[in-house]
């Protein structure tokens, strides 16, 4: 019968490595069924609970996936823990497929002293406090400090820097959660430097996120001319868009502002700035041993150049006073449970083209696959690519369709019998038009509920 023929798949995360792998499995092949697992309630991953607020643009994929759900051979369940409410084993069970897309929950450490002092946050708790993922909505970071530090110089740390310095007019008009504005209007933060281990031609962010700092009201950039010396005849042979980049640097270092700009950063009270080739090594406890007082760095020289240039110390050390340190030195993802491939030092499920090595039937896509880099668009290719190996297993018979599959129906007994209320697609729907509700009374376009009981209390779980 055709039911017998339909492949029963699963994928477990719904960020857009979820998402974009169910897409194109309910696109190129007509009988399939994909149903999607959460963690939380609230689908869309680091969408709803990464991207910045002020960049609400980015969000638009949320319409992209809705549709997804909204197609009849598409589930969604939500407030399911996958390795702890469900096993692994028991989707194999019930599923032809399982696509594990389930992102990179940790961070890594600095691994240096002091980095349990109060005042030190990881980017990803602190993104996630601003943004209302249920686990950081309790962080109440220190922000009594003139001076913050970002270690790292990616996307994320200019995310983090801008949110720290917007004028509170930009910031009230997103969907950041009202708990943390109410504390950033209360920020006495006013000077935010961004240190890099490497140099002006290594840094990790792209030309848009720095010309928003560039351009951000209220601040200035302090950018050392000193630190470009030289660059504009390296740069001449490097790929167009670490060219432009670098030389968008160069010239809001070394040359003189336009009349607008110079007016702009004359009045502004705020600044922000790149410390370029310091590598952390300590961070200072104030005179109670508790409290963050600043961070010692080791000055590094670069061996070799390019992408692969190291940095190694020169001996000389650097202290810099401040009471914030936002460590932004990248996610990290965590296996699942034991009995699934996982490489830890990679800290990725080892995979060809999204198949998981030596386990027939298991594949996996987005950040927990390719590691924690790239942007939504990266991540759509790749989990198109996976989706394209688990199509390609169905028609060359590796995953044998005669063996017939119940999906979600003997999931629903499992999570019955252990009392776990999966939410459904329409249950969002809900959430989503409260918040959105709430959200307008504000003026801005959602107030996002951070606990999950007030979630699950609004659908009457
Ligand atoms: P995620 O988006 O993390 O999704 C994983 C999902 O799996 C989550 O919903 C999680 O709750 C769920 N999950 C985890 N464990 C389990 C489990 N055990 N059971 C069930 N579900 C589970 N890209 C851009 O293009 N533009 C931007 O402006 C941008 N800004 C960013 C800002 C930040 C701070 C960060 C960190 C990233 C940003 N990115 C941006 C990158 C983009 O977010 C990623 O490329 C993308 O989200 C990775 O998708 P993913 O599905 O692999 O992971």
């Amino acid at each position: 019968s055709t039911a017998a023929l339909a492949p029963q798949i699963c994928v477990v995360g719904s960020g857009p490595a979820g998402f974009y792998t169910a897409q194109h499995l309910l696109k190129h092949h007509r009988l399939a069924r994909v149903d999607i697992y959460e963690k939380l309630p609230v689908p869309f991953g680091l969408v709803r609970f990464g991207v910045a607020p002020d960049h609400p643009e980015v969000k638009n994929v949320i319409n992209t996936f809705t549709q997804t759900a909204h197609s009849d051979r598409c589930a969604y369940y939500g407030n399911v823990t996958i390795g702890k409410d469900v096993m692994v084993k028991e989707l194999q069970r019930a599923y032809h497929a399982v696509v594990l897309s389930y992102g990179a929950e940790d961070n890594r450490i600095l691994g240096i002293p002091g980095e349990n002092l109060s005042g030190v946050y990881s980017a990803r708790a602190f993104v996630g406090w601003y943004n209302g993922l249920p686990e950081n909505r309790d962080l109440k970071p220190d922000l009594s400090s003139e001076t913050a530090v970002v270690l790292g110089q990616g996307n994320v740390a200019l995310d983090v820097a801008r949110v720290l310095l917007s004028p509170l007019d930009i910031l009230r008009k997103t969907d950041i959660t009202e708990g943390s504005l109410a504390a950033i209007a209360c920020s006495k933060v006013k000077r935010v430097w961004l240190v890099g281990r490497r140099g002006p031609l290594q840094v990790a962010f792209t030309i848009k996120e720095l010309r928003e700092m560039i351009n951000l009201p209220g601040t200035r950039p302090l950018l050392d001319p000193a630190d470009f010396t030289g660059l504009g005849d390296v740069i001449k042979d490097i790929p167009r868009p670490r060219k432009r980049l670098t030389e968008l640097m160069i010239k809001s270092a070394r040359e003189k502002p336009g009349e607008k700009e110079a007016a702009l950063w004359a009045s502004a009270t705020k600044e922000w700035g790149l410390k370029f080739q310091r590598s952390p090594l300590e961070v200072l406890p104030a005179t109670d041993g508790k409290q963050a007082r600043g961070i010692r760095m080791a000055v590094t020289r670069l061996e070799g150049s390019g992408e692969s240039a190291r940095a190694v110390p020169t001996g000389e050390v650097e202290e810099l006073e401040c009471g914030l340190i936002l460590s932004s030195i990248g996610y990290r993802s965590l296996p699942l449970d034991s009995s699934i491939p996982f490489d830890p030092k990679l800290g990725i499920i080892p995979n060809s083209l999204g198949r998981v090595q030596g386990a027939p039937g298991l594949y996996c896509s987005g950040w927990v696959k390719r590691g924690p880099t790239g942007v939504i668009i990266t991540t759509m290719n790749d989990s198109f690519d996976t989706a394209q190996s688990v199509l390609e297993d169905l028609q060359t018979g590796v995953l044998n369709l005669s063996n017939s599959k119940e999906g979600f129906k003997s999931v629903r007994s499992i999570l019955h019998s252990r009392g776990v209320h999966p939410v459904t697609f329409s249950d969002w729907e809900k959430i989503d038009a409260a918040e959105v509700a709430r959200g307008k009374l504000a003026g801005k376009p959602r107030e996002k509920i951070v606990d999950p009981q007030e979630m699950l209390q609004l659908i009457s779980h």
